[in-house]
């Protein structure tokens, strides 16, 4: 398998030689020249491996440079009962008329630990196996930072330095990264929003010099090391959720799925798994008052927004402004076509419109993918609705996934929806549904009391390129 650019000014790569950035050197996305097929026959073989075994086979399909057996050491390592909270890894969990897909259950409470406890092994792998080392820089409003940082905390060869905005972040938050103390994560607070964090990031990257002599990289979610690792949860549900159908049946069992979205990285995941041959019905994109990408896919004019004009709403993680794996999904829609592709993104960059609405009507019929969003109003009266009718409590972005879940099922095809987060990351408004906050267990009430450990600084990359310069992994 070979890797290239969506706007075709990458010469094929090898997925170890994509790891580190996610943006080809002309701007463009990194994709797979072809995706690769899976049958039903290579579907029910796969049926009685256990998490890790099938994350092997599944990311084996696209790991070339990987050795088979290194690459099944490094899932048994990602995917470890001792790193999710026992077994399974991903707990499928009926909840009234719909199944939810549990993908919480690792070190940060949210789905972002899923791909980034595999990246974290595969880095170290290969760093170790080139003798080199690598400085990640990144920005975090929440759970990017949190997830990176507890994937790579302890590594060989590698440093994270990772900027958050001061007195931006919750309480859980804050408590999560910054009361981690191995040497080499470094936990930066800036004086200013996340906006100016991520600036400084780019300033930064930007240096060329800089980043060569630092080994700077990043770990964000255009990723494709990210985007392989999520396939395999697709897969474990239908597998996990068809084990009930009787055998001759399986084949033609089909399921919708709902994801909680924000820079499409997570459902353009079960687009390629659907693609790959996953009897997908339907991938519902769920957004909240952010939904650029609802209105893109119910009309096909995708408009992005700026900072100022992005919500700051009661689901955070999905608070974005513009998505930045749809690049991805546009590269397939014209065609895999790279030529097009650039005509149709310079027209975007210069009117700030792409307008795909002749096309729209294959988003469905095609891509199988349709879209709603939601409001916190929602997200309350779902919180409350699912605590009152099963007892379970849910975060508001599953609460988002279930609002606009409940707006797509279809008689005979069941509904999964991805649980991305935990309820007790987010308590005020787990709060303002059901009167109370849900229960702390014991470890995190103890974390949030352990000390903490961060640098502030000014909004000012030279005092950020210090530290770095300090404490950079050589
Ligand atoms: C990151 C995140 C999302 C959005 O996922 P994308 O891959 O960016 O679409 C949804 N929910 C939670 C809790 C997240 O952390």
């Amino acid at each position: 398998m070979k890797y290239r650019s969506t706007r075709g000014g990458l010469s094929p790569a090898l997925f170890t030689e994509i790891l580190i950035e996610g943006l080809a050197p002309d701007g463009g996305l990194v994709v797979p020249e072809e995706v690769p097929a899976v049958t039903a026959e290579e579907l029910e073989a796969w049926r009685d491996l256990d998490y890790a075994g099938l994350a092997a086979e599944v990311i084996g399909r696209y790991a070339s440079g990987i050795p088979a057996e290194e690459l099944a050491r490094i899932c048994r390592a990602a995917y470890d009962p001792a790193v999710f909270g026992g077994d399974p890894i991903v707990p499928l969990t009926a909840l009234g008329e719909v199944t939810l897909v549990g993908l919480s259950e690792g070190p940060t409470l949210a789905f972002k630990d899923m791909a980034m406890q595999f990246l974290g092994q595969l880095l170290e792998h290969e760093l170790t196996a080139r003798g080199t080392t690598l400085n990640i820089l990144g920005a975090t409003s929440g759970d990017t930072g949190s997830a990176a940082e507890y994937a790579l905390r302890g590594k060989h060869g590698v440093a994270v330095f990772m900027l958050s905005p001061q007195g931006r972040m919750s309480a859980f938050q804050r408590a999560q990264m910054y009361s981690l103390t191995d040497d080499n994560i470094h936990n930066i607070a800036v004086e200013g929003d996340f906006d100016d964090c991520q600036h400084l990031v780019k300033v930064i990257a930007g240096d060329t010099a800089f980043k060569r002599e630092h080994r700077l990289g990043a770990v964000n979610s255009i990723n494709f090391a990210r985007i392989a690792a999520q396939l395999v949860y697709y897969f474990w549900a239908w597998l996990r959720h068809s084990d009930a159908v009787a055998p001759e049946h399986r084949a033609a069992h089909r399921v919708s799925i709902t994801v909680p979205s924000g820079n499409f990285g997570n459902i353009f995941s079960g687009w390629l798994a659907r693609r790959m041959g996953l009897p997908i019905h339907r991938l519902v994109l769920a957004t909240n008052e952010n939904n650029v990408l609802d209105e893109f896919f119910r009309t096909g004019v995708y408009r992005p927004r700026t900072g100022e004009s992005t919500f700051a709403t009661s689901s955070p993680s999905m608070d974005i402004s513009r998505a930045s794996n749809l690049e991805r999904f546009v590269f397939e829609v014209v065609g895999r076509d790279p030529e097009a592709l650039r005509e149709r993104w310079s027209g975007l960059e210069r009117d700030g419109v792409l307008d795909l609405s002749a096309e729209q009507p294959r988003f469905a019929e095609e891509f199988g993918i349709v879209s709603g969003s939601s409001t916190h109003a929602d997200r309350v009266a779902t919180i409350r609705e699912i605590h009152r009718s099963t007892g379970a409590v849910v975060d508001p972005h599953t609460a988002d996934g279930l609002a606009v879940a409940a707006r797509h099922l279809e008689p005979g095809i069941p509904m999964l929806v991805l649980e991305t987060a935990k309820p007790q990351k987010f308590p005020e408004i787990v709060a303002e549904a059901i009167g109370e906050p849900a229960e702390l267990p014991e470890a995190l009430q103890a974390l949030l009391e352990a000390p903490q450990h961060v640098v502030e600084v000014a909004n000012d990359a030279v005092a950020v390129r210090n530290l770095i310069a300090r404490d950079a992994a050589h």
